[in-house]
Protein backbone atom coordinates (compact mmCIF):
# COMPACT_ATOMS: atom_id res chain seq x y z
CA UNK A 1 0.00 0.00 0.00
CA UNK A 2 1.47 3.70 -0.72
CA UNK A 3 1.84 5.99 2.25
CA UNK A 4 -1.42 7.94 2.74
CA UNK A 5 -3.64 5.49 1.43
CA UNK A 6 -5.71 3.45 3.41
CA UNK A 7 -8.58 0.68 2.74
CA UNK A 8 -11.55 1.27 4.83
CA UNK A 9 -15.11 1.94 5.00
CA UNK A 10 -15.79 4.51 2.66
CA UNK A 11 -19.07 5.02 1.27
CA UNK A 12 -18.48 3.97 -2.94
CA UNK A 13 -16.73 1.87 -4.88
CA UNK A 14 -13.51 2.25 -3.48
CA UNK A 15 -12.50 0.98 -0.82
CA UNK A 16 -8.52 2.66 -0.57
CA UNK A 17 -8.38 6.38 -0.27
CA UNK A 18 -6.05 8.74 0.22
CA UNK A 19 -6.46 10.31 3.96
CA UNK A 20 -8.10 13.37 4.00
CA UNK A 21 -9.35 13.87 0.57
CA UNK A 22 -12.83 12.38 1.37
CA UNK A 23 -14.59 15.40 1.65
CA UNK A 24 -12.29 17.77 -0.10
CA UNK A 25 -13.54 19.97 -2.55
CA UNK A 26 -11.21 19.38 -5.19
CA UNK A 27 -12.93 15.76 -4.60
CA UNK A 28 -16.25 17.55 -5.60
CA UNK A 29 -14.68 19.53 -8.38
CA UNK A 30 -13.63 16.12 -10.07
CA UNK A 31 -16.94 14.40 -9.55
CA UNK A 32 -18.62 17.37 -11.30
CA UNK A 33 -16.46 16.97 -14.30
CA UNK A 34 -17.15 13.18 -14.38
CA UNK A 35 -20.67 13.80 -14.58
CA UNK A 36 -20.07 16.83 -17.41
CA UNK A 37 -18.17 14.30 -19.45
CA UNK A 38 -19.92 11.14 -18.87
CA UNK A 39 -22.98 13.33 -20.78
CA UNK A 40 -20.72 14.61 -23.41
CA UNK A 41 -22.37 13.53 -27.22
CA UNK A 42 -20.05 16.22 -28.74
CA UNK A 43 -18.80 13.77 -31.55
CA UNK A 44 -22.00 12.56 -32.05
CA UNK A 45 -23.69 15.91 -32.88
CA UNK A 46 -20.61 16.49 -35.18
CA UNK A 47 -21.36 13.37 -36.95
CA UNK A 48 -18.08 12.17 -35.91
CA UNK A 49 -19.13 8.69 -34.70
CA UNK A 50 -23.13 7.34 -33.78
CA UNK A 51 -22.96 6.90 -30.26
CA UNK A 52 -21.23 8.39 -27.22
CA UNK A 53 -19.63 6.29 -24.52
CA UNK A 54 -17.48 8.61 -22.47
CA UNK A 55 -14.80 5.97 -20.62
CA UNK A 56 -12.93 6.69 -17.97
CA UNK A 57 -11.92 5.52 -14.72
CA UNK A 58 -9.88 6.84 -11.54
CA UNK A 59 -10.00 8.37 -7.78
CA UNK A 60 -9.39 11.58 -6.53
CA UNK A 61 -5.54 11.85 -5.44
CA UNK A 62 -4.29 8.95 -7.52
CA UNK A 63 -0.49 9.55 -7.86
CA UNK A 64 0.02 8.08 -11.43
CA UNK A 65 -1.98 9.34 -14.15
CA UNK A 66 -2.42 7.17 -17.32
CA UNK A 67 -3.44 8.57 -20.44
CA UNK A 68 -4.43 6.19 -23.63
CA UNK A 69 -5.28 6.32 -27.07
CA UNK A 70 -9.22 5.58 -27.33
CA UNK A 71 -11.37 2.78 -25.75
CA UNK A 72 -12.38 -0.14 -27.73
CA UNK A 73 -15.54 -2.35 -28.02
CA UNK A 74 -15.32 -4.03 -24.40
CA UNK A 75 -14.76 -0.72 -22.59
CA UNK A 76 -17.69 0.55 -25.35
CA UNK A 77 -19.97 -2.47 -23.24
CA UNK A 78 -18.32 -2.15 -19.93
CA UNK A 79 -17.70 1.31 -19.71
CA UNK A 80 -14.08 0.30 -17.70
CA UNK A 81 -10.72 1.47 -19.67
CA UNK A 82 -8.47 -1.24 -20.66
CA UNK A 83 -11.04 -4.10 -19.68
CA UNK A 84 -10.37 -5.90 -22.87
CA UNK A 85 -7.57 -7.83 -23.83
CA UNK A 86 -4.62 -4.78 -23.99
CA UNK A 87 -6.15 -4.37 -20.46
CA UNK A 88 -5.58 -7.82 -19.43
CA UNK A 89 -1.72 -7.44 -20.90
CA UNK A 90 -1.74 -3.99 -19.36
CA UNK A 91 -2.44 -5.13 -16.07
CA UNK A 92 0.52 -7.92 -16.16
CA UNK A 93 3.17 -5.45 -17.21
CA UNK A 94 1.80 -3.12 -13.85
CA UNK A 95 2.55 -6.15 -11.90
CA UNK A 96 6.27 -6.39 -13.34
CA UNK A 97 6.27 -2.70 -12.56
CA UNK A 98 5.79 -3.46 -9.42
CA UNK A 99 1.98 -3.05 -8.60
CA UNK A 100 0.85 -5.46 -5.96
CA UNK A 101 -2.30 -6.39 -8.17
CA UNK A 102 -4.09 -5.08 -11.10
CA UNK A 103 -6.48 -3.43 -8.61
CA UNK A 104 -3.86 -1.84 -6.53
CA UNK A 105 -2.67 -0.45 -9.77
CA UNK A 106 -5.92 0.81 -10.95
CA UNK A 107 -6.84 2.27 -7.44
CA UNK A 108 -3.66 4.60 -7.50
CA UNK A 109 -3.97 5.32 -11.01
CA UNK A 110 -6.20 7.91 -13.03
CA UNK A 111 -7.21 6.25 -16.19
CA UNK A 112 -7.91 8.60 -19.00
CA UNK A 113 -7.69 8.85 -22.68
CA UNK A 114 -6.98 11.03 -25.39
CA UNK A 115 -10.44 10.32 -27.04
CA UNK A 116 -12.46 8.89 -24.30
CA UNK A 117 -15.63 7.26 -27.17
CA UNK A 118 -15.24 4.19 -29.01
CA UNK A 119 -14.38 5.36 -32.30
CA UNK A 120 -15.64 2.69 -34.16
CA UNK A 121 -13.93 -0.47 -36.05
CA UNK A 122 -11.92 -0.31 -39.27
CA UNK A 123 -13.35 -0.83 -42.43
CA UNK A 124 -12.09 -4.62 -42.87
CA UNK A 125 -12.92 -5.69 -39.03
CA UNK A 126 -9.49 -6.24 -38.30
CA UNK A 127 -9.10 -3.54 -35.74
CA UNK A 128 -10.08 -0.34 -34.00
CA UNK A 129 -9.76 3.37 -36.25
CA UNK A 130 -7.66 5.50 -34.94
CA UNK A 131 -9.09 8.54 -33.20
CA UNK A 132 -9.96 10.77 -35.65
CA UNK A 133 -8.01 14.30 -35.14
CA UNK A 134 -11.70 16.56 -34.69
CA UNK A 135 -12.79 14.08 -32.04
CA UNK A 136 -9.13 13.97 -30.42
CA UNK A 137 -9.47 17.83 -30.54
CA UNK A 138 -13.48 17.91 -29.06
CA UNK A 139 -11.92 15.56 -26.32
CA UNK A 140 -8.71 17.88 -25.26
CA UNK A 141 -10.40 20.13 -22.69
CA UNK A 142 -11.60 17.15 -20.50
CA UNK A 143 -7.95 15.77 -20.05
CA UNK A 144 -6.47 19.26 -19.68
CA UNK A 145 -9.06 19.78 -16.91
CA UNK A 146 -8.10 16.86 -15.16
CA UNK A 147 -4.49 16.99 -15.54
CA UNK A 148 -4.89 20.29 -13.65
CA UNK A 149 -6.86 19.16 -11.15
CA UNK A 150 -4.61 15.94 -10.63
CA UNK A 151 -1.85 17.81 -11.00
CA UNK A 152 0.10 14.28 -11.46
CA UNK A 153 3.47 13.52 -10.18
CA UNK A 154 3.96 10.22 -12.77
CA UNK A 155 1.99 10.04 -16.61
CA UNK A 156 2.22 6.88 -18.17
CA UNK A 157 1.61 7.35 -21.56
CA UNK A 158 0.69 4.41 -23.22
CA UNK A 159 0.65 4.64 -27.38
CA UNK A 160 2.25 6.53 -29.62
CA UNK A 161 -0.82 9.03 -29.93
CA UNK A 162 -0.66 9.62 -26.29
CA UNK A 163 3.08 9.91 -26.28
CA UNK A 164 3.00 12.21 -29.26
CA UNK A 165 0.46 14.99 -27.48
CA UNK A 166 3.04 15.35 -24.33
CA UNK A 167 6.49 14.84 -26.17
CA UNK A 168 5.93 15.66 -29.88
CA UNK A 169 6.41 13.12 -32.81
CA UNK A 170 9.07 10.31 -32.07
CA UNK A 171 10.05 7.01 -32.72
CA UNK A 172 8.62 4.66 -30.13
CA UNK A 173 12.42 3.70 -30.01
CA UNK A 174 13.39 6.24 -28.80
CA UNK A 175 10.64 6.83 -25.96
CA UNK A 176 9.72 3.40 -24.57
CA UNK A 177 12.27 2.85 -21.80
CA UNK A 178 13.61 6.31 -20.55
CA UNK A 179 11.33 8.83 -18.66
CA UNK A 180 11.04 12.47 -19.57
CA UNK A 181 10.70 15.92 -17.28
CA UNK A 182 10.65 16.15 -13.99
CA UNK A 183 7.16 17.35 -12.21
CA UNK A 184 5.46 15.22 -13.76
CA UNK A 185 7.76 12.74 -14.87
CA UNK A 186 6.29 10.83 -18.15
CA UNK A 187 6.86 7.16 -18.65
CA UNK A 188 5.80 6.22 -22.56
CA UNK A 189 4.78 2.67 -23.09
CA UNK A 190 3.88 0.80 -26.19
CA UNK A 191 -0.10 0.12 -26.38
CA UNK A 192 -0.24 -3.31 -25.32
CA UNK A 193 -2.84 -4.52 -28.11
CA UNK A 194 -1.90 -7.35 -29.00
CA UNK A 195 -2.52 -6.09 -32.43
CA UNK A 196 0.56 -4.19 -32.31
CA UNK A 197 4.27 -6.43 -34.35
CA UNK A 198 6.49 -3.83 -31.87
CA UNK A 199 6.81 -6.04 -29.14
CA UNK A 200 8.01 -8.95 -31.62
CA UNK A 201 11.39 -7.73 -31.40
CA UNK A 202 14.03 -8.57 -29.04
CA UNK A 203 14.86 -4.98 -28.81
CA UNK A 204 12.00 -3.34 -27.91
CA UNK A 205 10.76 -5.68 -25.07
CA UNK A 206 13.25 -4.98 -23.59
CA UNK A 207 13.13 -1.51 -24.05
CA UNK A 208 9.43 -1.82 -22.45
CA UNK A 209 11.44 -4.06 -19.62
CA UNK A 210 13.06 -0.83 -18.80
CA UNK A 211 10.07 1.22 -18.86
CA UNK A 212 8.46 -1.01 -16.27
CA UNK A 213 11.60 -0.64 -13.98
CA UNK A 214 11.19 3.12 -13.98
CA UNK A 215 7.39 2.94 -12.62
CA UNK A 216 8.55 0.95 -10.29
CA UNK A 217 11.42 2.45 -9.27
CA UNK A 218 9.17 5.88 -8.90
CA UNK A 219 6.70 3.59 -7.00
CA UNK A 220 8.90 3.12 -4.67
CA UNK A 221 10.10 6.37 -4.34
CA UNK A 222 6.26 7.73 -3.86
CA UNK A 223 6.45 4.77 -1.16
CA UNK A 224 9.83 6.40 0.79
CA UNK A 225 8.62 9.96 0.45
CA UNK A 226 5.66 10.05 2.23
CA UNK A 227 5.73 13.33 3.27
CA UNK A 228 6.73 14.81 0.35
CA UNK A 229 3.95 12.63 -1.23
CA UNK A 230 1.27 13.90 0.93
CA UNK A 231 2.50 17.70 1.28
CA UNK A 232 1.87 18.20 -3.00
CA UNK A 233 -1.56 16.22 -2.71
CA UNK A 234 -2.36 18.64 -0.19
CA UNK A 235 -0.61 21.66 -1.84
CA UNK A 236 -2.69 20.20 -4.69
CA UNK A 237 -5.95 20.21 -3.28
CA UNK A 238 -5.84 23.66 -2.19
CA UNK A 239 -4.69 24.74 -5.91
CA UNK A 240 -7.54 22.92 -6.97
CA UNK A 241 -10.13 23.49 -4.56
CA UNK A 242 -9.59 27.26 -5.39
CA UNK A 243 -9.18 26.77 -9.37
CA UNK A 244 -12.62 24.83 -9.17
CA UNK A 245 -14.22 27.63 -6.81
CA UNK A 246 -12.92 30.62 -9.47
CA UNK A 247 -14.62 28.13 -12.46
CA UNK A 248 -17.62 28.60 -10.06
CA UNK A 249 -18.10 31.97 -9.44
S1 LIG B 1 -14.98 11.52 -27.70
FE1 LIG B 1 -14.80 13.03 -26.02
S2 LIG B 1 -15.56 14.98 -26.89
FE2 LIG B 1 -16.25 13.30 -28.23
S3 LIG B 1 -18.30 12.77 -27.45
FE3 LIG B 1 -16.83 11.38 -26.45
S4 LIG B 1 -16.33 12.41 -24.52
FE4 LIG B 1 -17.28 13.97 -25.85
Amino acid sequence: MLPGYEIGPRPGRCRMYFRGMAAHPGLAALRDLQVACRACHVCVDAGIIPEANPTFAGEWGAPFFLVGQAPGPAERQTRRPFSGRAGKELDRWMLRAGFASAEEFRHLTYIAALMRCFPGRNRTGTGDLRPPPAAVKNCAHWLDAELELFQPQVIILVGQMAIARFLGPGPLEERVGRSFGKDPVMVPLPHPSGQSRWLNDALNRRRLERALALIRRLRVSLQQDPKATRARASARLTASAVSAAKRRE
